[in-house]
């Protein structure tokens, strides 16, 4: 079942009018004005609202906008034959968590949307178990398209595919990201380690706390290793404060 899209999307109106705010005050100062607030301090507050920068104002990071812009109808590898939709990832541009797995199932290549299966909706208790909601954090995967018969993605598959998923990181920088299941722990943390090695302790990748769990699907045919995953993200709950 897919899963309503949150209206708090970087095109609703109030954030258009936040984003021309800036832009306008950005426009101010280059122009020498100083007659209105265009301090660094107050551009900057508006920068981390996630929004993306308009003409007169230097880009301090790119946007979700303009990654899924620059992804466009993907066929850098071999998932783009078998795809329905690009499964590009979804949520809050601002989110303090961000969740990644490691690729759209049979459901999600359907919806475009990221974990909306069984999987999903178990992925969706362990978020309100945290005390948050899907549209506060982020969710994507490692690669963005289905492989097959839902296998694991090649390594050429991931090398094609990251850099767009550590390019959503960099323009959300979530204060932590949790690692579902080997292929994404693997991925991100760039070892061949089991995940009942990783998990249950913070790594860093790009300057971000990472922690590995059990994948939601793995928690299915597992129930038993719920537990595990509890301490893992009341881990993230403690770092969160
Ligand atoms: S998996 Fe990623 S790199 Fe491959 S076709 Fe899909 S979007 Fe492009």
């Amino acid at each position: 079942m897919c899963i309503p899209k949150t209206k708090m999307t970087a095109d609703a109106p109030h954030f258009q009018i936040i984003r021309d705010i800036r832009n306008t005050l950005g426009y101010l100062k280059q122009s020498g004005c100083t007659g209105f607030d265009c301090s660094r301090a107050s551009l900057e507050t508006l920068n981390q609202l996630g929004l993306p920068a308009g003409p007169g104002v230097a880009p301090d990071r790119e946007t979700l906008a303009d990654i899924r812009t620059d992804l466009g109808d993907c066929r850098r590898c071999g998932l783009c034959e078998s795809r329905t939709h690009i499964v590009f990832g979804e949520g809050s541009p601002n989110a303090q968590v961000m969740f990644v797995g490691e690729g759209p199932g049979f459901d999600e290549d359907k919806c475009g949307q990221p974990f909306v299966g069984a999987a999903g909706q178990l992925l969706t208790k362990i978020i309100a178990a945290m005390g948050l909601d899907r549209e506060t954090v982020y969710i994507g995967n490692i690669v963005k398209c289905r492989p097959p018969n839902n296998r694991n993605p090649e390594p050429e598959e991931i090398r094609h595919c990251l850099p767009f998923l550590k390019r959503q990181v960099a323009a959300i920088h979530p204060r932590v990201i949790c690692a579902l299941g080997s292929v994404a722990a693997r991925a991100l943390l760039a070892t061949e380690a089991p995940i009942s090695r990783l998990r249950g302790r913070f790594y860093e990748v790009m300057g971000i706390p990472v922690m590995p769990t059990f994948h939601p699907a793995f928690l299915l045919r597992n129930p038993e290793k719920k537990r595990e995953v509890w301490e893992d993200v009341q881990q993230i709950m403690k770092m969160l404060g």
